[in-house]
């Protein structure tokens, strides 16, 4: 026996009242009869929106999409906590000539007719807190967990070719299969992506990397003839091998670029798409040497540049495609204890302060998926020494002295000498000559006097 959230009922109650049908609908129905958290209720009725929106004091119409919004307050007492119930007439959508917009969209007569232009028969089930209504089956494809299609599945990626993907991403979120005719439709309509926007696919796309059976539904894309259209780069790299004497790697890059984003820890889309992406330069920068070695020189470089190139593919942010390419760029970073504290400054210089976790969770995900454990002594120890290093003074604004000091001291208006003082200064202490500490800092600038006269 399901229930619905006592706002949920509140808002198809108050609508019954008023003598119109409604229903919850869509994912919400589906995510509350698999027990799990829903993002966002989504309600359906043979109420118009001018109708809707007078029974809802708090409401605002979409009309981009025929969608009233109906905002509750979460407690009583968060003011700001809202959620969004969303309430759309019954719709009956006809034409679809581009593969993506309905040529016109009309107002449905009835349940049937709104449940029949939903996508996959486990979003198309409508329940009003007693009855389910349940025409295409979806509860039995809930339990047999398959992703099939409402209708004629050709005839329904004609329509819209996004449903190609959202196919795909219910199948990464779930855990499900998809349905065999579902799947044959996928393949043979599977270049209808191209007509899709790109932002579309990325939101898409984004989804998927970050679902819970992401790495499964990465080898769906490349077997059902998708991945071609959305990442190329990866597709080919299941045939560039990695295995050869003296080199830890068993899996060819494709597969290890999979296993690596499966072991990932980051919830990040971006962390995890560069964790997908950091190795794609090695197919560009194969060469087997004499003894049968294999290497990638440079990978991480012509890695970085396709990464670019996927991110405007993808119409990344700015700040989305600075954080990918950074933590492709600088994913090869050496944990070598021997290094010095100076080049452990300078990769924290490269790769950003609020990075460290991020490239962190990829060296994780690419360990893992290499074969290798989730941890080593070496990098224990080369995280511990990242902290440390972060205590000591990054820069010159650092230093608990600052040009005042100077000026007191030696007596002097502003001017460049300053600058110079407190760099021969920083230099001292980033060296570890002498610490961080102002008593220790005023002296030193005492000893210094002398040598700037
Ligand atoms: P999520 O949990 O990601 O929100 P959802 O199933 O609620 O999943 P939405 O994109 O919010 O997905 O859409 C709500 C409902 O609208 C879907 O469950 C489905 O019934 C219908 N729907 C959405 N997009 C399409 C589409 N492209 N074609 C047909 N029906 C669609
Ligand atoms: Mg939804």
């Amino acid at each position: 026996m399901i229930t619905l959230p006592k706002n949920a009922q509140r808002i198809i109650d108050t609508l019954k009242k008023a003598g119109f049908e409604a229903y919850a609908v869509g994912g919400s129905v589906r995510d509350l009869l698999v027990g799990k958290e829903t993002k966002g209720w989504d309600f359906t009725t043979n109420a118009t929106p001018e109708e809707i929106l007078k029974l809802f004091p708090d409401s605002f119409y979409d009309n981009q999409f025929g969608t009233v919004g109906v905002k509750i307050r979460k407690s009583k007492t968060a003011e700001e906590l809202e959620d969004i119930y969303e309430i759309t007439t019954y719709r009956s959508e006809e034409g679809y000539k581009d593969h993506r917009h309905p040529d016109t969209i009309a107002w449905g007569k009835s349940l049937a007719e709104d449940l029949s232009r939903r996508d996959f028969t486990i979003n198309a089930i409508a329940f009003d807190g007693k009855t389910l209504t349940d025409p295409y089956h979806g509860q039995d494809d809930l339990k047999a967990k398959l992703i099939r299609t409402v209708g004629d599945s050709s005839l329904r990626f004609e329509e819209d070719a996004l449903r190609l993907l959202r196919a795909v991403r219910f199948a990464a979120t779930f855990g499900f299969a998809i349905e065999e005719k579902t799947a044959l439709a996928i393949t043979a309509h599977a270049k209808l992506l191209t007509e899709i926007s790109a932002e579309r696919i990325r939101d898409e796309f984004l989804k998927i990397v970050s679902a819970e059976h992401a790495a499964d539904a990465i080898l769906v894309l490349k077997n059902l003839g998708l991945l071609h259209f959305i990442l190329p780069e990866l597709e080919v790299s299941f045939a560039t091998p990695q295995k050869s004497p003296k080199r830890h790697h068993v899996y060819d890059v494709g597969t290890h670029s999979v296993l690596a984003l499966k072991n990932c820890p980051s919830n990040d889309p971006i962390v995890r798409l560069a964790t997908l992406v950091h190795d794609l330069g090695k197919p560009k920068t194969y060469r087997e040497l004499p003894d049968g070695v294999i290497t990638f020189y440079n990978h991480e470089v012509v890695s970085t540049k396709i990464a670019r190139d996927v991110a405007k593919r993808l119409r990344l942010s700015n700040k989305q495609t600075e954080l990918l390419t950074t933590l492709v760029r600088w994913h090869q970073f050496s944990v070598d204890e021997r290094q010095t504290d100076a080049a452990l400054r300078r990769f924290i210089r490269r790769v950003g302060k609020e990075n460290l976790e991020h490239i962190l969770a990829l060296r994780i995900g690419d360990r893992l998926g290499g074969g290798a454990s989730e941890t080593s002594w070496r990098l224990e120890l080369y995280k511990k020494r990242l902290l440390e290093v972060q205590q000591q003074p990054f820069t010159v604004s650092d230093l608990v002295v600052n040009g005042y000091d100077v000026m007191k001291i030696y007596d002097v208006a502003p001017g460049p000498i300053i600058g110079t003082v407190l760099d021969a200064l920083f230099a001292q202490v980033e060296a570890g000559a002498i610490p961080n500490e102002r008593e220790a800092l005023l002296k030193r600038l005492q000893e210094l006097r002398p040598t700037l006269n």
